[in-house]
């Protein structure tokens, strides 16, 4: 079997080239085979895989079936699934079971998908590494050496490495974008409130949000399908309707206006990434699209307040694991605030303890105003530069990282270094806007991902020019050496 998109794996599963079965035990044999190479599975539900697979041959049998029927797929261990642990990447949820599905895994559920496993990430999603996760780092599958982004990188590996053809993940700050960048696949990032937060364990909850992440902007497009859509269950959802983000696909770019922020191409910026990035723009310009250069001039305060806002969210939203709600419980406590005192200072990680010190912090009475409330209005003025741009342009493109894959530990101890590999990403999740990354290039081997930023609800769009670009592109079916298996003679990606 060679190796797999979305569509031809469903392609292929109609015309009965192969069951579900078949497909979901190639991946199971993968996984075995490479996992303990890259980690980026933190549970692997085999049994439970293959009984969804039979099941849903059987259905196709049937001759009424939904359009992911059969299609293995992999969710980010923030996502709540019945029965199955979601760890969130931490120390405290180790041991949690719940007794429910998220709306995203429930969606998937509806739509036929086979769920392969929960995939590696940062602790409770703060990092950009992978390094803060519990259960070990992820390795970048194009150099074991280099860390593979995140928090979302055990999905994004997980697909660069063929262990799933896709996978769930969530962006508060960067979280998909950046993996998919550093790991060269094709991740996006949702308008806030398109998809469902109901279910998905709160990092800073007026950012977070779910998307999906593949190796193709036409497999982004059908992940997403599946996952917008209105949610009673979560109040900040959007009831708008959803159109199929397929149909878009195919349109021409030409006349589209692509707004070039010159703060995306400042210092910092690595100047190879940056050649990567002005010849994928030289592509679009080819294919009839036009450039045009814009100014968001409140960039470099996105970083500083994503810092204040992010972690005062997340102070109040990790409360809850206090050892007696959920998660992790000392042993022996001497009384109710030793208990409280220890089961935290052990469950969570250091990563996330400075989240909870710096927010608290910020929303102390003392600084709420100093700190907190000065964010909140430099974010109006972050938006505010976007909705301006948005008046002459369709969408915004630039670098989605300042560099490609960096080492293991060359940043885990210097936290602001770390903090701006987002300076690129953050300001839409301030903002609320989509935005994704897609191949374009490479660096020393290392792939680069070129950031495409669409207005409010333009996902259709966003993905028709990620998809028109990688129709004249062959980055994003580049396949890292060592991926393969020594029993397999795989031909490249169909
Ligand atoms: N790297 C950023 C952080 O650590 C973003 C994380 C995310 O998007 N979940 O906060």
């Amino acid at each position: 079997m060679h190796i797999k998109t979305i569509a031809s794996i469903i392609s292929g599963l109609n015309s009965r080239e192969f069951s579900s079965v078949e497909v979901t035990q190639y991946y199971l044999n993968r996984i075995q085979q490479l996992d303990g190479i890259y980690n980026c599975y933190i549970t692997v539900n085999e049994e439970f895989a293959l009984a969804q697979a039979k099941a849903s041959d059987k259905q196709r049998a049937s001759g009424n079936f939904p359009l992911f029927c059969g299609v293995p797929i992999a969710h980010k261990d923030i996502f709540c699934t019945k029965g199955v642990r979601t760890s969130c990447g931490s120390k405290m949820l180790d041991n949690f079971i719940p007794p429910y599905d998220a709306t995203v895994v429930e969606k998937f559920y509806h739509s036929g998908a086979v769920v392969l496993g929960k995939t590696n990430m940062d602790e409770f999603a703060m990092g950009s590494s992978n390094e803060t996760s519990f259960y070990g780092s992820v390795k970048n599958p194009w150099d074991t050496n280099t860390v593979p982004g995140g928090s979302s990188g055990g999905s994004a590996a997980a697909i660069a490495s063929h262990l799933t053809p896709g996978a769930t993940g969530t962006d508060t700050g960067g979280s998909i974008r950046q993996p998919a960048a550093l790991c060269g696949i094709t991740g996006l990032k949702p308008t806030y409130g398109r998809v469902s937060r109901w279910g998905m364990i709160a990092f800073a909850s007026s950012l977070d949000q779910a998307g999906p992440m593949a190796r193709t902007a036409e497999d982004c497009a059908l992940m997403l399908n599946v996952m917008a859509g209105f949610d009673p269950k979560d109040s900040t959802s959007i009831n708008k309707s959803v159109p199929d983000y397929t149909l878009d696909l195919s349109h021409t770019v030409e006349g589209l206006k692509i707004g070039v922020p010159k703060e995306y191409f400042q210092k910092g910026l690595n100047p190879e990434t940056e050649k990567a990035i002005l010849e994928a723009l030289s592509q679009l310009e080819k294919q009839g699209a036009s450039l045009v250069s814009i100014d968001l001039p409140h960039t470099n305060l996105a970083v500083p307040a994503y810092y204040v806002i992010a972690p005062a969210e997340a102070s109040a939203n990790l409360s809850r694991f206090d050892g007696v709600r959920y998660g992790h419980r000392c042993e022996n406590p001497i009384d109710l605030r030793d208990m409280y005192m220890r089961s935290r200072a052990e469950g969570f990680g250091d990563e996330v303890k400075r989240r909870i010190l710096v927010g608290t912090y910020c929303l102390s009475a003392g600084y709420y105003d100093a700190y907190y409330r000065k964010a909140q209005q430099v974010r109006r003025l972050i938006k505010q530069d976007f909705v301006s741009a948005f008046e002459s342009v369709d969408v915004i493109m630039g670098p989605t990282s300042p560099t490609p894959a960096f080492e293991f530990g060359s940043k885990s101890n210097d936290p602001i270094a770390m903090y701006l590999e987002d300076i690129f990403t953050i300001a839409t999740n301030l903002a609320g806007l989509p935005g994704m990354s897609v191949p374009c290039g490479f660096v020393d081997k290392k792939p680069v991902g070129l950031q495409i930023i669409g207005n409010y609800f333009e996902e259709a769009r966003m993905l028709n020019v990620a998809h028109q670009f990688q129709c004249v592109t062959g980055w994003h079916q580049q396949i890292p050496e060592g991926v393969k298996l020594s029993s397999e003679n795989e031909e490249g990606v169909n």
